[in-house]
């Protein structure tokens, strides 16, 4: 198992640095973004900054000035303008050449779908002129600014977008498909075994999906009413909903052995702060935005925060398969992190942590589907342990603490309802009161258990053997392997058997087949041994008489003889 594990590892480490290493190279010509409000008269020259600290200037119109070296947009690969996409409402966008002209283009919320690209990215044709491109103008109006007014601007040839457009579907078809196949396996694994948390890593998946469903921009090729912003109410919520069913997976996979109430109390507020942050923001955005904005991405760095208690906890329960949880988990608890800390505006837009989510889900949930077998193997050894433990509890409730054969109340249990015909032999030893008078109640007790073992050994299979109280046995056999155990054989084994100081001990054996499919049946199998082996008792011991049509005949003479 480790060598699989390992060998799991080195792959996806390979296949992680493959992938790093022939990524696109981006960002072909350096674009300095500077912004400026959009207040005041129009007449009035505009003031840009060119700084990263675009958050300062808060909310409201902006004009937006692109400066790069001159570059040509050739007809045979032409230039594109992407930017990222953030909250906002109408844009427009002048591009200027070196020989005066310009180029405009322009879209709403509800034509922004004209513009988008895989990965929320606008991308936008620069028209191929023979002169080059200087400059590029956009005006923006209602930014929200609370990533900033224009992030992640590039400019490059077509052919190059398209690079990234493939390597990002390959990105988002392996994550899809990856999600669907955890999905599936996990769902159809819930139905055989039921454990709970395997429903909330579901859910978890399923969150993930619909995020980057809604986060790849995805969702507008097929929604065609969805408006940009509303898509981006979205992410919030699925976003939201995978952070929440994350961590709720964590606390029932863990369970309250790791998980003590005060953590769990903590899990819950977290759970349903986050929820409450997430649906506030997506139902009253853009008005108190940047407030609810802020208190969703303070809610997920609570729920981030209780992640290390949570490690401690599990460390200190020590369970085993702790590294391996710490392994799955670190990829996407360090992408999350990073993207609260550029969510406060901490540190800056790039590509990678725009997608960095992704790749970190899917390692996570590749190693958690490892982390569940784990999981699902102590969860089984346990209750192969309990079962063990319930059986030998059986075992001791059901059988005679003497001799080890089954007690009275077992046999009857196990005996009555059997269909087939059976053979019931009642075995009782002989003069057993003068063994214990002469030898002693513990020498009594050996012979008791030496009558036992001869029973156990000469009893068929599917047979069921008794002390039925006292020095008195029972055998039933199914009728079709009696003559496995023939009543002389008994008589003659009980004879040979070794005794306490070589005591000579018989037992007599009365027999007699028929059905114990009712409790009635039993009775009158019983009633009829039982006058049989009177009967053997009577005709001098040491013997063995089947009931037959003598069987009231004995009732009577027993009734007139007690013995
Ligand atoms: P018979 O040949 O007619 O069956 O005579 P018997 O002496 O075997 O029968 P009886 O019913 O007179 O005596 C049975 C004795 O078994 C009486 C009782 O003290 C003894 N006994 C019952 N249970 C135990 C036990 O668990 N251990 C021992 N050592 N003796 C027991
Ligand atoms: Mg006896
Ligand atoms: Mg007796």
């Amino acid at each position: 198992m480790k060598q699989l594990w390992g060998a799991i590892f080195r792959l996806v480490a390979a296949l992680t640095l493959a992938v790093l290493a022939s990524a696109p190279a981006l960002a072909k010509t350096p674009v300095q973004t500077c912004i400026a409000p959009l207040r005041g008269s129009a007449a009035a020259p505009l003031q840009f900054d060119c700084s990263s600290d675009q958050l300062r200037h808060g909310s409201g119109d902006f004009g937006v000035q692109l400066r790069f070296d001159p570059v040509v947009s050739t007809a045979d690969d032409p230039l594109v303008l992407r930017t990222t996409s953030v909250w906002q409402g109408s844009e427009r966008v002048v591009f200027r050449y070196a020989d005066g002209t310009t180029a405009a283009l322009s879209f709403t919320q509800q034509t922004a779908r004209r513009y988008m690209t895989i990965g929320a990215i606008f991308e936008f044709p620069v028209p191929a002129r023979t002169s080059p491109l200087v400059g590029a103008y956009i005006e923006i109006e209602d930014s929200a600014n609370w990533r900033g007014v224009m992030l992640g601007a590039e400019l490059m040839k077509r052919s190059e977008s398209e690079e990234i457009q493939r390597w990002l579907i390959a990105l988002y078809a392996g994550f899809g498909g990856l999600c669907l196949a955890l999905l599936a396996y996990n769902l159809a694994l819930w139905t055989v075994l039921r454990h709970r948390f395997q429903l909330t890593y579901s859910l978890m998946v399923a969150a993930l999906m619909s995020y980057t469903f809604t986060s790849s921009s995805l969702a507008m090729k097929f929604l065609p009413w969805l408006e940009n912003n509303d898509r981006m109410r979205l992410n919030y919520i699925f976003l939201t909903l995978a952070a929440i069913a994350g961590l709720r997976f964590i606390h029932e996979f863990f369970g309250p052995r790791v998980i003590g109430p005060a953590l769990g109390k903590a899990i819950r507020i977290a759970c349903w702060t986050g929820l409450l942050s997430a649906l506030a923001f997506a139902s009253l955005a853009p008005q108190m935005g940047w407030l609810l904005d802020r208190f969703s991405f303070f809610s997920c760095t609570a729920m981030l925060a209780l992640v290390g208690p949570i490690v401690w906890a599990a460390w200190r329960a020590k369970v085993h398969y702790f590294w391996l949880f710490l392994l799955a988990w670190s990829p996407p608890l360090v992408a999350s992190t990073l993207l609260v800390v550029h969510g406060l505006g901490w540190i800056g837009y790039s590509f990678w942590l725009d997608n960095s989510n992704l790749i970190a889900v899917s390692i996570e949930s590749l190693l958690s589907t490892m982390l569940i077998v784990a999981r699902l193997r102590e969860l089984s050894a346990e209750r192969d342990r309990a079962r063990a433990s319930e059986q030998s509890a059986m075992r001791l409730a059901n059988s005679d603490p003497l001799t080890g054969l089954l007690n009275r109340r077992a046999f009857i249990h196990m005996a009555v309802g059997r269909s087939a015909t059976h053979r019931l032999l009642l075995v009782d030893i002989d003069r057993f009161k003068a063994i214990n008078d002469r030898l002693g109640h513990d020498a009594g007790d050996d012979v008791l258990r030496a009558v036992a073992d001869v029973l156990q050994s000469c009893r068929p299979p599917e047979s069921l053997a008794v002390r039925l109280g006292g020095e008195e046995f029972a055998l039933l056999v199914p009728l079709q392997h009696q003559r496995e155990c023939p009543p002389d054989r008994i008589l003659e084994a009980v004879r040979a058997k070794a005794m306490p100081l070589d005591w000579k001990v018989t037992v007599s054996l009365g027999y007699v087949d028929g059905k114990v499919t009712t409790e009635e049946d039993w009775k009158r199998l019983y009633r009829l041994a039982d006058a049989a082996l009177y009967r053997a008792k009577a005709d001098g011991r040491d013997r063995a008489c089947r009931a037959t049509d003598f069987a009231a005949v004995g009732v009577a003479w027993r009734a007139s003889n007690p013995r």
